[in-house]
């Protein structure tokens, strides 16, 4: 088997895996990125996301910066100056940036391909951990092209679903499937014939009136739909029940035709239209959470607080996809913010682990409000950082 030491080693590519080995680099340390993909940008990518949430502050003017500048800052001025139609818009009391799946890509491969001390290996699916002592000694990935064994120095969890945490059996909370929030499955069509673009509104009415008519199960009605780039093509995203096994994405493809038909059997801009590519994974919103020398709640988020190692800012409201209950927001108050303390990123009994992203040390509750991309790029960012000066002292 091959093998490969460095100081650091990120285990993920999307929005918290980019930044976090773009940080380490460049704070001097030689750090290796392994994806199980073949391109970066992890949920927001295989999703067909639109918007990128958690970037910005609230209050009743337009934000014209970052809540939390550095990388963040960077991947928001590259997406607009690669498309005259990104830019922020507001949807209710919160901004967004408008974002296209291309650009995005474009940008986290430009900015971690020209990092200099930055390795990455795409299409490695990290295996198996070695620990001893509570250290994490050695991490196994593999690919087509064979094995490789790589002994880090730190090692950060940016997998989303916490895969680091679980195989080197740090600490951590899971709920169950049953109690887990709503998961994702989205698709995009094209052929609409609708120049008002009342499909963010029709397209939910309809589907729960096929809901309340027993023509399609019940968490269908939070399905909701979002314009494309261009005229006549849109996303729809659909919520599924969490967990389940490799089946659960047949039953997800047979969801999406069984909506895409209701909405051209009833809806007249729909009846020329079809499912033009449907999203290769179900997207987790919850998933495995390492319990840290902190834990986020949701008391925290809402209060606005503020801690001595706070690190990352943000605003973004808890937003809960139960269920039963579907949808529901919590804001905090207009103009303020709250903190994420270091605290949450580092594990509290493997000495040289850290996490980022969606699976950072918080309640369910306050995940809803973390786990968003804007705030993932900056969790990323001080994981990065953190992990990178612990080096130096050490
Ligand atoms: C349905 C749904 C809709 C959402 N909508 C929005 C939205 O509109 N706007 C928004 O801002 N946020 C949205 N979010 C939240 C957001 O997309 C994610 O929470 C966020 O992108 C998570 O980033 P991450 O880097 O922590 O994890 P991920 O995006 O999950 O990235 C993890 C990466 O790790 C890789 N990986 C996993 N295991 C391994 C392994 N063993 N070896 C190697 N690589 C591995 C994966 O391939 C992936 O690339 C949504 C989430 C869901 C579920």
């Amino acid at each position: 088997m091959m093998g490969i030491s460095c100081d650091i080693l990120v285990v993920g590519g999307g929005m918290a895996g980019i930044s976090a080995a773009i940080k380490a680099a460049r704070e001097g340390a030689c750090t290796l990125l392994v994806e199980k993909n073949g391109f970066p940008g992890g949920i927001p990518v295989s999703g067909m996301h639109r918007y990128i949430c958690g970037l910005f502050p609230t209050g009743d003017q337009v934000p014209f910066k970052t809540l939390n500048g550095g990388i963040a800052e960077e991947i928001c001025s590259g997406l607009k100056g690669l498309s005259s139609d990104t830019g922020i818009i507001q949807m209710g009391k919160v901004y967004l940036l408008s974002f296209r799946t291309k650009d995005l890509v474009t940008i986290l491969k430009s900015l971690s391909e020209k990092q200099i001390g930055l390795g990455i290996l795409y299409e490695k699916k990290v295996v198996s951990v070695k620990t001893k002592n509570s250290f994490i000694k050695s991490v196994t990935a593999e690919g087509q092209t064979g094995k490789i064994r790589i002994i880090p120095r730190k090692v950060i969890d940016c997998s989303g679903d916490g895969t680091l945490i679980r195989l080197s059996r740090a600490a951590h909370q899971l709920s169950t499937a049953r109690e887990r929030q709503l998961a994702g499955f989205c698709f995009k069509i094209k052929g609409i014939n609708d120049p008002g673009e009342m499909a963010p509104i029709s397209v939910p009415y309809c589907i729960s009136g096929a809901v309340r008519r027993k023509k399609l199960p019940p968490y269908l009605k939070y399905t909701k739909f979002t314009p494309g780039d261009v005229s006549g093509e849109g996303y729809c995203l659909i919520s599924i029940p969490a967990g389940g096994g490799r089946e659960k994405i047949s039953k997800a493809i047979n969801y999406a035709v069984k909506v895409h038909a209701v909405l051209s059997e009833s809806l007249s801009t729909f009846h020329d239209s079809y499912i033009y590519e449907l999203s290769s994974v179900i997207v987790e919103r919850e998933g495995l959470r390492m319990t840290g020398e902190y834990t986020l709640t949701k008391e925290d988020v809402l209060s606005a607080s503020k801690f001595n190692d706070g690190v990352v800012k943000n605003a973004w409201p808890i937003e809960i996809w139960d269920r039963k209950k579907g949808p529901s927001f919590q804001y905090l108050a207009p103009g303020t913010y709250y903190e994420i303390p270091l605290r949450c990123l580092k594990s509290r009994d493997i000495k040289n682990l850290y996490c980022a992203g969606r699976c950072i040390s918080a309640s369910p509750e306050a995940l809803g409000s973390t786990r968003v991309m804007g705030t993932c790029i900056s969790l990323g960012e001080q994981a990065g950082l953190a992990a990178a000066k612990e080096l130096i002292v050490s």
